[in-house]
């Protein structure tokens, strides 16, 4: 009976802590929850900033490189540069692995600071290229783009004038 009595008043003490604590439960969607500064969310298209145009010239790498396999793109040939004709991205088997991101040459694909996309029907997360290029206008962009992240893996580069490192000499090179 001390035993029951010792376990009772324990879950009661704790009961009565947290009673007085305040509440940590967020409201979500009334309250917006701040988004950490490297957040990586939903992908979306963006349009080019000086000409206002699709950034996305059809390429297709990100097709090529998505490992589940759920982006398709058809290119649509142009006289001075290529675009998509079609872009369909499966959000809802998406990995969210950003190779798609990492590899687009024109940073037109990204990924946005949201995951705002919650839906109970899987075919309102089949985006098309429309839906993908208006959630890039509504949403914040991320810091990630392809160029960005490519520079980051990249070597560091010699300064001008500085030899260069050994072992990377010119394959041009005369052989003794
Ligand atoms: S984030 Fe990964 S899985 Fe998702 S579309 Fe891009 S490459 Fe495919
Ligand atoms: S989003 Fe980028 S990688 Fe994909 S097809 Fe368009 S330009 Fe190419």
């Amino acid at each position: 009976m001390g035993q029951l009595a010792r376990a009772v008043g324990r879950a009661m003490g704790v009961t009565l802590r947290n009673l007085f604590r305040k509440p940590v439960t967020v409201m979500y969607p009334d309250t917006p929850r701040p988004y950490p500064d490297r957040f990586r969310g939903i992908l979306a298209l963006v349009y080019e900033k000086e000409t206002g145009e699709e950034a996305c010239i059809g390429c297709r790498l990100c097709e090529y490189i998505c490992p589940p396999q759920v982006i398709k793109v058809e290119m649509l040939k142009s006289e001075k540069r290529n675009y998509a004709k079609t872009f369909t991205l499966e959000l809802y088997a998406c990995e969210f692995c950003e190779l798609c991101v990492q590899v687009c040459p024109t940073d037109a694909i990204i990924m946005l600071k949201t995951f705002d996309l919650a839906t109970t029907d899987r075919r309102e997360l089949l985006l098309d290229k429309d839906r993908l290029h208006a959630l890039g206008l509504q949403f914040e962009p991320s810091w990630a783009t392809g160029n960005r992240l490519r520079d980051m893996q990249a070597p560091p580069k010699a300064p001008r004038g500085e030899p260069k490192a050994e072992g990377k000499a010119d394959a041009k090179e005369p052989a003794e």
